[in-house]
């Protein structure tokens, strides 16, 4: 057989020497059924929250360039430890940074995109009968720079990977046995998906589920990935994320929620034409993403426009705003962090009528209160206070499934 399997291993999986010998034997097998393996591997533990507290002491505004590097040694020690491992088992394995496995990217450091992968490096190791251990989550750029791919990418390496070579399937293993239908943390009785659509992964993945990096999923879908997500403890069947899914009876998969947002209202906005246009261009100039907007039905010649924005970008949106508002002639702008987003995502509720008031007639059942609502075809957002968000999984979830 020359068929090639991605086997991908997050923090907790190869968290201490027990955890890289357990990934070292999924491997073994793998490699013993007559698979060439390419392994990516997420650096140990909270190592790279360690690295980054550790840059913070130092220099907080420390050059981004030299923060990926320091980043991308994280992967790399993880990388060496687990080619260790199969080599004390007896196996032929050889780790590698990502640059070594050709892995070309754009040049934003931190959050660098993939451009290209040359996967000379690998296919010879592959022909030399050799186990790669790649570490994830970087690359390298044009100027032959170490960059990063943003938090919890390794998971995009992996993808990546299994798409420049043509895998057979890509593994993510973590410690828990799939994606469920919403967080076990909150809702103790979720359910763990057998399958799941590349859409609806990806819209669970953007709205806030921690499972799978959303430009995974983005890669996967364009690509046809065969995908699942599964545990590398317990080994159970996971979840396959694939283009189609037989219908089921709920019309909804997931309920996620995302609280890294803050709502900002600017309040007293002339009711004319082009305002909108010139808030949002204004923020669009800085790449700054708006996610859910409101406006007002204009009263007395004025109105008021309310929208999100991930937290970081908090900051500079008010910097941009704060002398705008005065001159595009709004009264005042307040902002709001005390928020979190409720969303459910299922294929299914493009045809079946009645889910957003099911959704809604839950939280009303439990007196929290809507700021926001947004939706597209699978899926239905709201914004609700903080204190409320997890009482509203728990009401949303109980009535879908
Ligand atoms: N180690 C990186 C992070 O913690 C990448 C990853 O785990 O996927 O974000
Ligand atoms: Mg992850």
């Amino acid at each position: 057989m020359d068929s090639i399997i991605i086997q991908k291993f997050g923090g907790t999986s190869v968290k201490n020497t027990e955890r890289i010998f357990n990934v070292a034997n999924i491997i073994a097998e793998s490699y013993q059924k007559g698979y060439h393996v390419l392994a990516v591997v997420s650096a140990q533990g909270d190592h790279t929250d360690e690295l980054l507290a550790k840059a913070n002491e130092i220099n907080p505004k420390a050059n981004l360039r030299s923060k990926d590097l320091l980043l991308s040694t994280g992967e790399a020690t993880s990388a060496a430890l687990v080619a260790m491992a199969l080599e004390k088992l007896g196996l032929p394995a050889i780790p590698l940074m990502g640059w070594q496995c050709g892995v070309e990217t754009d040049t934003h450091y931190g959050s660098a995109h993939i451009k290209r992968i040359n996967t000379e490096r690998v296919l010879s190791e592959f022909a030399k009968g050799n186990i790669v251990v790649m570490a994830g989550f970087q690359g390298v750029n044009i100027f032959n720079d170490i960059t990063t791919l943003g938090r919890g990418a390794s998971d995009t390496s992996a993808v990546a990977m299994a798409a420049a070579l043509k895998a057979e399937i890509c593994q993510i293993y973590t410690d828990v046995d799939g994606v469920f239908t919403t967080d076990p943390r909150i809702v103790p009785n979720a359910k763990k998906l057998d399958f799941i659509t590349y859409d609806e992964m990806l819209e669970l993945a953007t709205l806030g589920a921690n499972v799978l990096h959303n430009r995974s999923v983005e890669i996967a879908k364009k690509y046809h990935i065969n995908l699942e997500v599964l545990s590398s403890i317990t080994r159970k069947q996971g979840t396959i994320v694939q283009e189609i899914v037989s219908a089921d009876k709920s019309p909804v998969r997931g309920v996620a929620k995302d609280e890294d947002i803050a709502r900002i209202s600017i309040i007293g906005v002339p009711d004319i034409p082009g305002i909108a246009f010139k808030i949002f261009s204004k923020l669009s100039s800085k790449n700054i993403n708006v996610d859910i907007i409101l406006q007002s039905i204009g009263r007395n010649g004025t109105k008021d426009i309310s929208f999100t924005v991930v937290k970081s970008n908090l900051d500079t949106t008010l910097g941009l705003l704060k002398d705008y508002i005065t001159i595009i002639g709004a009264s005042n702008i307040v902002t709001d962090c005390n928020v979190a987003k409720v969303s459910i995502v299922g294929a299914g509720m493009e045809f079946q009528p009645g889910v957003a008031s099911k959704m809604f007639e839950a939280l009303y059942q439990n007196d929290i209160n809507i700021q926001m609502i947004s939706t597209s075809e699978i899926k239905v957002t709201v914004l609700v206070n903080k204190e409320n968000a997890n009482q509203a999984i728990r009401a949303i979830h109980a009535a879908f499934f």
